[in-house]
């Protein structure tokens, strides 16, 4: 399908429903015996509401519409990033709650067997659930990321691979491993959550209002699309491009057809993106392979701090990443890769709130 569906409203379960039914007529069929799997985004135990997580509700729309194809277990899977609890995730983002409802199956793919699939050229690991699936559903949240712009549909796979993938991940690239898993694990439907998503963080916490949810087949047409929505351009975005080169989709165009429904629900003003925040911070920041929850920690808590403070007072970059593994180096290191640094903040990831502790005691002292 090479159209992109959005629809728009505040009664998302309703609405997730009403536009699988406007469109699925077009869409790969459905058959009882399938093994339907729901891929969320729960990258963090924080309710949809603060911009991370899908709202357990579009998950609820899509179980309900698979019910009227008589699928009545689909499996809800599921890895958090580095450093969350899948669980905890599950229980407070409503999908706990959500499975009981339905008699549906949540796994926590930290937990899953891992299969090793090559592509690209790399050998990537995936967790099973995943690839044994006869139907496979994501379902992102559009959204920013500190250290890829954006994240939707694309990127939400990555959190189909074992924690310890996720570290390699960002210490060959980031950008082409994930395009490269994509063409391994290829959806049949993307719903996108456009709810509220965050439009600086990936772990959310400044959401901004916008009531739609899109739906298609093609990840690159809906990122690149997604990208324009967020106020950036696909030529920002190196996974999209990779994606595309390795035949997995085509970019949005401006002829590209959308349908649009419920219009009238679209809200009246969105706000600003702030997402060039992290543009503002990065130079403070030396990133060499850091993985996603070390730096956003990183970000939150200069974010938190103040970029004054550190213009005044801290003269050297910060370093972070599995690049500084066993090397010394100057200045504050994040995460127990920069153990070596002259002065270093633990954990992996360490909290934002441990590093916004640790530098404001670093500070006085200085
Ligand atoms: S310390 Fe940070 S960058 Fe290093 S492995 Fe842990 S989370 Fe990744």
């Amino acid at each position: 399908m090479t159209t992109i569906n959005v629809i728009y409203g505040t009664a998302i379960l309703e609405r997730t429903y009403e536009l699988l039914q406007e469109t699925v007529t077009t869409m790969k069929h459905l058959r009882s015996d399938m093994k339907v799997v729901i891929k969320p985004n729960l990258v963090v135990a924080k309710p949809a509401r603060e911009g991370a997580t899908t709202h357990p509700e579009i998950v609820e729309g899509i179980i309900r519409f698979l019910r009227d194809f008589g699928i009545t277990k689909p499996v809800i899977a599921e890895g958090s990033w580095l450093g969350e609890q899948t669980g905890r995730a599950f229980s407070c983002c409503g999908y706990e709650v959500l499975a009981k409802r339905y008699g549906v199956q949540i796994i926590d793919t930290k937990k899953d067997n891992v299969l090793k699939k090559n592509a690209c050229g790399l050998t990537l690991g995936i967790c099973s659930v995943f690839l044994e699936a006869d139907f496979l559903i994501n379902v992102p949240v559009l959204k920013g990321h500190c250290q890829t712009v954006m994240t939707c549909c694309l990127k939400n796979l990555k959190g189909c691979i074992p924690d310890s993938e996720k570290r390699r991940y960002h210490n060959i690239g980031l950008h082409k491993p994930i395009a490269a898993l994509n063409t391994i694990l290829k959806p049949d439907w993307h719903v996108i959550d456009g709810i509220c998503g965050d439009p600086v963080f990936e772990e959310g916490g400044n959401p901004v209002t916008a009531n739609r949810i899109l739906l298609g087949t093609d990840p690159v047409l809906l990122d690149s699309y997604g990208a324009t929505l967020l106020g950036y351009s696909a030529d920002e975005i190196d996974y999209i491009h990779y994606a595309q080169e390795y035949g997995i989709g085509n970019l949005f165009r401006e002829d590209t057809k959308i349908n649009e429904f419920r219009t009238e629900n679209r809200p009246k003003k969105i706000t600003q993106n702030q997402s060039r925040l992290v543009q503002k911070l990065a130079p403070l920041i030396e990133d060499n392979n850091a993985c996603s929850a070390c730096y956003a920690a990183l970000i939150f808590a200069l974010n938190k701090l103040g970029i004054n403070n550190f213009n005044k007072q801290i003269t050297e970059t910060f370093k972070i990443g599995q690049g500084f593994q066993g090397k010394q180096s100057t200045g504050i290191g994040i995460g127990d890769c920069t153990k070596r640094c002259e002065h270093y903040i633990s954990g992996c990831p360490p909290s934002a709130a441990t590093i916004v502790q640790t530098l404001k005691n670093l500070i006085k002292d200085k």
